[in-house]
């Protein structure tokens, strides 16, 4: 087994196996009926190029003889930072048919993220772009390689590779099948009850979460949105938001519209004119996106340049879409959409096709499967009375148990029988249909991209000039929330946002989505009468302090 992971009670492995949620297939075992199965059709499409079912099976098989021959090893980790890219799609499916696990990680990441994942995993290999947006990955590979030893490759997709990295283009056009069988890979096919994926949480705490999602539960995640939502031979699935998330990844996203005979369009940036141009080029016809792209759309003012009407359905998730943005949907985008409040923990509530349009506008949806367990409990886990909000629990088929290696923060993350405390306040609107009302966790939504407000204030509380700071959310018209540093310096010194932000780039090396947008310089904090700083009332500040702004503008 592999150590570090929470497996599933014995007694949920024979039910969920008894009905039929999990059928001891592996991500590999599917990827194999369903190139088998769908061969000279068109699996993926980026970049002006489309590959079909056979060509992707092929390229898959000789990255994963390579990778093999190269010494990566089933229940090996990986870090897998590819953007939207063929390449991303041939080193997972190559990966996970090894079963080597890979950390989704995202292009965004930093020295301080990637050096965490390879450290904290052990992780063998770290897979990266030569060029993205004008920053060396190999550079900050070779820096996270120095602290993480474990990390015994980098592989790089690309023109620009750099000596002591691997090319995944030079790989891919060597037949190593000539020389190796590819039969010989069915030797390190995985055990479909240990981890095949590892997704990434915002996490409430200093660092993020590793989310180990076992074979069995994660291809019946896709397997059980694609049917419900109806996914076909037919569906054209356009991932403009990066691939690696869960919600691009498996809801229903790459592995369900694959998995269907459909096909997949690799957008490689959110901007509005290429994601309009793909949905007209590549006649998409499904989307995830966050509510924040869809407002972006809708208010371009191009958009009536762009033939969209190939599009039927926008899944709207990650973060909370409101009632007025929703109802602007079909009349301004054409299309219908299906609400989605998910977690890559598990567990997805999902709006239905044919749901009435109060149920549709109003609630973020119902649990996918019979066995998926809800309660909204209060302060005391006691369940409220139906109707009522409280905090959102959850267990089931697709829900982990446990975040990996993290048995001390799982006693409070998870209830004593196994129930994840989602740290969202819901309520039960219809039914099984639940409502999205707030949240108790720590963290900032910045347009579905969540940040972890310990772990940005541990970096702010690094800076020699700040004595204490909070970081909280802002509103925001079109990401829903932006990040607020509320600071406080040491001697009164001055500070200024350009500055903090340069330190946390430069010196902490993180993410830049993680970056505060705004500092707000205070003389002292307002706390609770526990004594922590009271952070409801900071953004109770900051939201009047940015509408009397706005009044003013
Ligand atoms: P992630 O694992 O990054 O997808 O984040 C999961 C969290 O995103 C959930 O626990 C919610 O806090 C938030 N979230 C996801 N979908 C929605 C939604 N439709 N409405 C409100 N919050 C959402």
């Amino acid at each position: 087994m592999m150590q570090g992971h929470v497996p599933y009670p014995d007694e949920f492995v024979k039910r969920y196996r008894e009905k039929g949620y999990w059928l001891d297939k592996t991500l590999g075992d599917d990827f194999d009926e369903f190139t088998g199965k769908y061969k000279n059709r068109v699996a993926v499409s980026a970049a002006g190029k489309h590959v079909t079912y056979s060509e992707m099976a092929k390229n898959v098989n000789r990255l994963a003889l390579h990778f093999v021959e190269k010494g990566l090893r089933t229940y090996d980790t990986a870090i897998l930072q590819l953007p939207n890219e063929l390449e991303f799609i041939y080193c997972f499916f190559a990966l996970v048919k090894i079963g080597v696990v890979p950390i989704m990680s995202l292009p965004a990441h930093r020295d301080a993220e990637i050096t965490f994942f390879a450290q904290f995993a052990g992780a063998k290999a770290h897979f990266m772009p030569a060029s993205f947006k004008d920053f060396s990955h190999q550079e900050m590979s070779r820096q996270a390689r120095a602290k993480a030893p474990s990390l015994e490759f980098g592989f790089v997709s690309g023109k620009g590779v750099e000596p002591g990295f691997i090319s995944i283009s030079e790989l891919l056009a060597d037949r190593i099948e000539e020389r190796i069988h590819v039969e010989s890979l069915k030797r390190y096919r995985p055990n479909p009850m240990e981890p095949g994926v590892i997704q990434l949480s915002g996490g409430t705490t200093g660092v993020p979460k590793l989310i180990a999602r076992i074979h069995n539960d994660y291809t019946l995640n896709y397997r059980g949105i694609a049917k419900e939502i109806n996914v076909t031979k037919d569906t054209v699935t356009g991932i403009a938001i990066p691939v690696n998330h869960n919600f691009a990844l498996a809801c229903p996203g790459v592995l369900g519209t694959l998995y269907h005979g459909g096909r997949v369009v690799l957008i490689p940036t959110p901007r509005n004119d290429v994601v309009l141009q793909a949905i007209q080029n590549e006649k998409i016809t499904l989307m995830p996106t966050p509510p924040a792209l869809l407002i972006r759309w809708m208010e371009d003012p191009d958009l009536a340049r762009y033939d969209i009407s190939s599009l039927e359905w926008v899944i709207a998730g990650g973060a909370r879409l409101n009632a007025e943005v929703a109802k602007k949907i079909k009349p301004v985008l054409g299309c219908n959409y299906f609400q989605n409040l998910g977690m890559a923990e598990g567990m997805a509530f999902w709006s239905r096709p044919g749901d009435d349009e109060d149920l549709l506008l109003n609630s973020q949806g119902a649990p996918l499967f019979d066995d998926d367990e809800i309660r909204i409990v209060d302060e005391n886990e006691r369940d409220v009375p139906y109707g009522e909000r409280g905090e959102l629990l959850v267990r089931g088929p697709n829900t982990i148990r446990g975040y990996f290696n993290a048995p001390e923060y799982n006693k409070k993350a998870f209830t004593a029988d196994g129930f994840y405390r989602t740290g969202d306040v819901v309520r039960f609107y219809k039914g099984r249909y639940v409502s999205v009302e707030g949240r108790i966790k720590d963290t900032i939504n910045r347009g579905a991209e969540k940040i972890s407000a310990e772990e940005v204030e541990n970096h702010i509380l690094a800076h020699p000039k700040v004595e204490n700071c909070a970081f909280i959310a802002m509103p925001d018209h079109v990401l829903g929330e932006k990040g607020c540093a509320f600071v406080l310096t040491r001697d009164s010194r001055s500070l200024t946002l350009d500055e903090l932000n340069k330190f946390l780039k430069e010196e902490r090396n993180i993410a830049t989505f993680k970056l505060p947008e705004r500092l707000e310089l205070v003389t002292s904090f307002p706390m609770t009468n526990v004594g922590k700083i009271d952070k409801k009332e900071l953004r109770r500040i900051i939201a009047e302090k940015l509408k009397k702004e706005e009044g003013r503008s």
